[in-house]
């Protein structure tokens, strides 16, 4: 996802920032309530992490802000420790969620995936296209059984794809929802990434899922394409011992 952190102490804002980019996460930070509205009107975020007390606007003014402008992704607020009114506040304004400070970065990582899956189709934990699986809370990945290993960015490219399985996305749609503003510039950097993938995923078979739509963009497909039965190997012989046989020549004794 694309995500937008609104915190003005520095110290916590990097923090988040590096726990949200290792779980694939492309995150912004700001540190100013003016600057977060303006920030959220350029860019597709799909949520936003934003602290109470900001120099500028204060967070419950950015919320009731972002709402009143049709803003619909989730807001998860960072309030005070114990402080009931700034909970009940927030949501007043239109939070979806709030973590009081100072708070466990497993929470903050396990709430953004919770809200994240508010807003995609499949609200399911679990992915599953054909024999591909995805868990965005262990960024596991299996192809028809078998483990593969992404960076966490292919994850969330792969992700993007498969909760909107046979939606076709432009490159640009891909780097404003997967690279933070700094990656913008980069204009094959969806290109090299598609081509990793594919070698993972796909890995040359047939029934690939990953499928570039000429001057469209790419897409994960619903269903592969239908490639008619898959040869089955002839299996080689097998001895009763569970080992190939040995030819006599071998020397070994019959
Ligand atoms: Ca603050």
């Amino acid at each position: 996802m694309r995500i937008l952190v609104v915190e003005d102490e520095s110290a916590i804002s990097e923090a988040v920032r590096g726990a949200l980019t290792a779980d694939g996460h492309a995150v912004d930070v700001v540190a100013d309530g003016n600057d977060a509205l303006e920030w959220a009107s350029t860019y597709p975020y799909e949520l936003v992490v934003l602290d109470v007390v900001l120099p500028g606007l204060d967070g419950f003014a950015v919320c009731a802000a972002l709402r009143e402008r049709g803003f619909n992704a989730p807001v998860l607020m960072l309030t005070a420790l114990d402080s009931v009114s700034d909970r009940v506040s927030g949501l007043d304004h239109g939070a979806d969620d709030y973590l009081a400070k100072p708070f466990a970065m497993a929470e903050l990582r396990a709430r953004v995936r919770a809200l994240g899956r508010r807003t995609a189709d499949d609200r399911s934990p679990r992915i599953t296209i054909h024999d591909l699986e995805l868990d965005p809370a262990t960024l596991g990945v299996r192809r028809a059984g078998r483990q593969i290993r992404l960076t966490t960015r292919e994850f969330a490219l792969l992700e993007l794809l498969a909760r909107h399985p046979g939606q076709i996305f432009a490159q640009d749609r891909l780097i404003e929802a997967l690279w933070d503003a700094d990656y913008a510039s980069e204009s094959n950097i969806v290109e090299v990434y598609v081509r990793s993938l594919r070698r993972k995923v796909d890995d040359g078979r047939r029934d690939g899922l990953i499928e570039t739509v000429r001057g469209s963009g790419y897409r994960l497909r619903a269903t592969p394409p239908d490639v008619g039965p898959v040869p089955v190997p002839d299996p080689a012989p097998v001895a009763t011992n569970g080992h190939r046989p040995v030819p006599s020549e071998s020397g070994r004794g019959d």
